[in-house]
């Protein structure tokens, strides 16, 4: 939805600690690569309506209207959601637990269960210049982002027996597995391998894996295989090169643990984007937290931030653009002159950015 200006209207949410600092060096790369788009800068933090905590409503709103999302790390929010779950079954929520954050669920998750964010999507690809145990990753991790071991159903069964229960509905694995197939076809890629624990958890992880398997018989020209999660952790590490050129697609936790580790073969947090695609809106935001170490220091590396907003001018077609900047960005980093403290350089937020700038004039 382009405005009467030509721009697209994104909401940007710069978020706690460094997001604003590393918010802004996106704003300006933007403005000099001429982007076209406009920034709607909202505020995510919590504020007391009715007794609640709750997001303001004009961020909800704005992600709503514009339906494309920039987002820095945003501060944790009280709400009543997962115990809203847990009575809606008639169980009783744990007692006696030392469950971190009981009680209350993070802002990601509020903007997860409001936009439908169905699946996360992170790249992981080595960056030249940046030295790490590989130089060969180009992995891509799709993670299905609203169930699994996350659906928030726990409760004490007697005085120390608990359970948690992991949710695995048809409905939301075929639709991550067919985001998964057309990503594949979209990025060139040749494979989509569905990874998986059926061998234990017969029924969950098997329903998981027969979606996968309908969807992949829609895309005859993508390859369909499946891996044990064991065993992809173990190749991953020993040799990331087979799984270049692939998608991976797995239920909720998984996604959380392969795709750290895999950040972790390409540098780590400062250089990891991610994009969460939802029925009704979608979100790109970088892995790493609010580095409130550094916040306000003007030391932080935008990378992460800069390359998932990338990943959304892509969603948005804008791929020119995407092209142009990622190519200034890396070729910063592959210089070396001009990086920042995490990557073993010494330059500013501000020096990085204008070495990036002054590549895109
Ligand atoms: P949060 O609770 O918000 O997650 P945290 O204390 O866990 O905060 P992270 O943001 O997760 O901190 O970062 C972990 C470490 O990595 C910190 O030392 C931080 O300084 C560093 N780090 C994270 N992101 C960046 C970045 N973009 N640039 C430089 N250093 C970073
Ligand atoms: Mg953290």
């Amino acid at each position: 939805q382009k405005g009467p200006n030509g721009k697209y209207t994104v909401t940007l949410i710069p978020g706690d600690g460094i997001g604003p600092e590393i918010s802004q060096s996106v704003k300006d790369i933007y403005s000099a690569a001429n982007v076209p788009i406009q920034w709607e800068e909202v505020s995510v933090t919590p504020i007391l309506k009715g007794g609640k905590t709750v997001i303001p409503d004009a961020a909800i709103q704005s992600v709503k209207k514009n339906t494309v999302a920039l987002k820095g790390k945003s501060p944790h929010l009280f709400s009543a959601v997962s115990n809203r779950l847990t009575s809606s079954i008639r169980i009783r929520p744990a007692r006696n637990t030392n469950v971190v954050g009981k009680g209350h669920v993070s802002l990601n998750l509020t903007l997860r269960r409001t936009f439908n964010l169905f699946a996360n999507v992170r790249p992981c690809a080595s960056i030249k210049g940046f030295k790490t145990a590989y130089d060969d990753v180009n992995t891509v991790l799709i993670r299905e982002n609203t169930e699994g071991e996350y659906s928030g159903i726990e409760h004490e069964v007697v005085d120390g027996v608990v359970q948690s229960i992991k949710l695995i509905t048809w409905d939301a694995s075929e639709r991550v597995a067919r985001y998964a197939f057309h990503y594949a076809q979209a990025s060139g890629r040749k494979r989509v391998t569905a990874v998986h624990k059926a061998n234990i958890m017969k029924m969950s992880d098997g329903m998981f894996l027969s979606a996968c398997r309908e969807v992949s018989k829609e895309f005859p020209d993508v390859v369909y295989d499946e891996d044990l999660l064991d065993r992809v952790c173990l190749k991953v590490v020993t040799n990331p090169q087979p799984y270049s050129d692939r998608v991976m697609v797995m239920p909720n936790l998984y996604g959380d643990i392969l795709s750290d580790m895999c950040a972790g073969l390409i540098g780590g947090l400062g250089l990891t984007p991610s994009g969460n695609i939802g029925r009704d809106a979608s979100i790109f935001e970088a892995v790493h937290g609010s580095a409130p170490d550094i916040a306000g220091k003007g030391l932080a590396n935008p990378t992460a931030l800069l390359l998932s907003s990338l990943m959304m001018l892509r969603h948005m077609n804008l791929n020119e653009y995407a092209d142009k900047i990622e190519k200034a960005a890396l070729t910063t980093i592959a210089e070396g002159k001009s990086i920042t403290g995490d990557l073993g350089g010494k330059a500013s937020t501000r020096e990085y950015t204008d070495a990036i700038i002054q590549k895109l004039l």
